[in-house]
């Protein structure tokens, strides 16, 4: 059953039409991830989620969150959720303990039970011995963590994250994939934006792949895969116009697309993009699985990620 139901939201800032129309249900432990280019309304879309933002007030639109509506339910929505903005928002002139008792407090926590939960958040994200650093003291990664730890403290049941783990080192990253599979295991039903493949694909129970403010795809990553291309992919590296000689045809399977002046082979026949491989000197291609950048390139003529 569904404790997310999104239908029909419209987001205009000014004469920018940041989301159009876009609905979708999540399942309770499930994780739902926003892939998309910079710009696609993907923050948009979160923060009217957590109340950061207000829906154009079309009639037919609705937002309910575990029974709640953002309109009208803000702070019951603030006590059940816990929220990773894009950006860290710590407070500068704090240690990390004290960024974290602030929220405690905000919750309500007594100064006791904060303090024990705040010790199980930092050892949770492996920053115990950082509990008396000053901010600025911290990496990016330890930010982020931090950040994490915060949006944990009132055992959330939704928790939503913007980009977790843009710009962070592949350790951290693995650290927070691992520590969010957690969360899911235990219940926790999750919402993140990313513009990372393997972020998404790592995580995702479901994706929604926004693209100009709206959605153009939906569904669980190996089967938008499987739905939208074929199976395998080979790329030349610079010496692809040796295939389109009408001497030299192409197998039957073969699909030759061009996009942002590369050329992919794409088809199910492994055996026949094998056979490409041999016209292209000292191994200057990639054969491959087709991947969700694969399906967004042949949807939008766009590339999703930024490359890691
Ligand atoms: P994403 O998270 O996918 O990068 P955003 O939701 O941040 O996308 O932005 C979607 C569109 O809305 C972009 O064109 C962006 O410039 C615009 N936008 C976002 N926030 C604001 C704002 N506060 N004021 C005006 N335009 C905005």
């Amino acid at each position: 059953m569904a404790v997310i139901s999104v239908r029909n939201v419209h987001k205009h800032y000014k004469r920018v039409l940041a989301v159009k129309g876009v609905g979708f249900d999540v399942e309770q432990g499930t994780c739902l991830g926003f892939l998309g280019p910079n710009g696609a309304g993907k923050s948009t879309l979160m923060k009217m989620l957590y109340g950061r933002c207000r829906p154009d007030s079309t009639p037919e639109y609705s937002i309910n969150l575990f029974g709640h509506e953002p309109n009208r339910d803000e702070l019951a929505i603030k006590h059940f959720s816990g929220v990773v903005p894009q950006d860290n928002n710590l407070d500068e002139e704090l240690n990390v303990r004290q960024n974290l008792m602030v929220y405690a407090r905000f919750y309500g926590m007594s100064r006791h039970r904060a303090q024990a939960r705040i010790d199980e958040l930092l050892a949770f994200m492996e920053l115990p011995e950082k509990a008396s650093e000053k901010i600025k003291q911290l990496s990016g990664g330890m930010n982020r963590r931090l950040v994490i730890a915060r949006a944990l403290l009132n055992s959330p049941r939704l928790l939503i994250l913007d980009e977790p783990t843009t710009g962070l080192d592949p350790q951290v990253r693995h650290l927070i994939w691992d520590r969010l599979r957690r969360l899911k295991k235990q219940g926790t039903t999750i919402l993140l934006t990313t513009h990372y493949m393997e972020e998404a694909f790592r995580l995702c129970d479901n994706l929604l792949i926004m693209h100009e403010g709206q959605k153009i795809m939906e569904g669980a990553p190996r089967a938008l895969i499987k739905a939208n291309i074929e199976a395998f992919v080979f790329e030349p590296m610079g010496n692809e116009t040796v295939f389109s000689s009408p001497d030299r045809p192409l197998p039957p399977s073969v699909r030759r697309e061009e996009c942002l002046g590369v050329t992919r082979y794409f088809s199910d026949t492994l055996e026949d993009l094998k056979s490409l491989c041999d016209h292209v000197e000292d191994g200057q291609y990639h054969l491959r699985h087709s991947n969700l950048e694969d399906v967004f390139l042949k949807t939008t003529g766009r590339v999703l990620s930024d490359k890691q």
